[in-house]
């Protein structure tokens, strides 16, 4: 299920950027971003959220992670007493945690499980969890979730990158940052130098070049139009182009075993 769409913050009744995969009765978060919590708590149908199987958060800005210091708060208030939740994010994600919590290392410490990112590969449930770094103004994890038969990849925010077409190689959701923050009709002129958020375009191509089945664009910069960032990314890719909404759900695999779901 997609908790959220937006980036940098959200647009009234959205999120930022949120997902929820769900496989094999595995249940992974990726990133957590403004307005996602309550969103991840109803689908759960628990305010101490319980059923989360591991938290993955791709880089440090509070448009990706200011959420997972609520997550952090229901299970320190809620469920102080069980296993603390595998939580994969790159350093400067924990620190920042820590930073928004009195006694801050202890109670993240006890509530999480933290494996930096990015790493070797390795296992989740029934995903193998493959990572790499893409540019980004801080560290950014793009992430790439694989189980026999269904393959998720998500880029978080990068900007155009040859890594890109790696870490969706085959995959049947690429889930890739469109923030095209200067698409708004009046927006001034992108400034010279490298980029590192993607426009649509560059989203569709990077999925292009990675032979994805599926492309869900997401972390649009607020008021953007979206149709025209579908069809944008059209123009470069070949495949099926979806739209994050807000609880928007993704059927993936055979059989709908699998999904971006509740
Ligand atoms: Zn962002």
């Amino acid at each position: 299920m997609v908790l959220g769409s937006c980036g940098a913050w959200p647009e009234p009744g959205r999120a930022c950027s949120g997902f929820v995969l769900e496989h094999g009765g595995a249940r992974v978060v990726l990133d957590l971003g403004y307005g996602t919590l309550p969103r991840l708590l109803a689908l759960l149908g628990s305010s101490a959220a319980d059923g989360i199987d591991a938290v993955i958060v791709t880089h440090a800005p509070p448009d990706h992670m200011v959420d997972l210091h609520g997550l952090l708060r229901a299970r320190w208030f809620g469920r102080r007493s069980a296993p603390p939740i595998p939580l994969h994010a790159p350093g400067p994600v924990l620190a920042r945690l820590i930073s928004l919590e009195d006694d801050g290392a202890d109670v993240v410490r006890r509530a999480f499980d933290w494996h930096p990112l990015p790493a070797r590969p390795q296992q989740i449930g029934p995903f193998r969890l493959e990572s790499m770094p893409l540019p980004h103004y801080l560290p950014n994890s793009g992430v790439r979730l694989s189980a026999p038969g269904l393959t998720v990849a998500y880029t978080g925010d990068t900007g155009p990158d040859p890594r890109l077409a790696e870490l969706g190689r085959g995959a049947d959701l690429y889930i890739v940052d469109a923030t095209d923050r200067w698409q708004r009709p009046g927006a001034p002129a992108a400034p010279p130098g490298p980029s590192l958020n993607l426009t649509a375009r560059e989203a569709g191509q990077a999925a292009a070049a990675a032979g994805a089945r599926r492309l869900l664009l997401t972390h649009f910069w607020p008021d953007n139009d979206r149709q025209a960032a579908r069809a944008a990314a059209e123009a470069a890719f070949g495949g099926e182009v979806l739209i994050a909404e807000e609880d928007l759900e993704v059927q993936l695999g055979l059989m709908g075993s699998a999904g971006l779901a509740g």
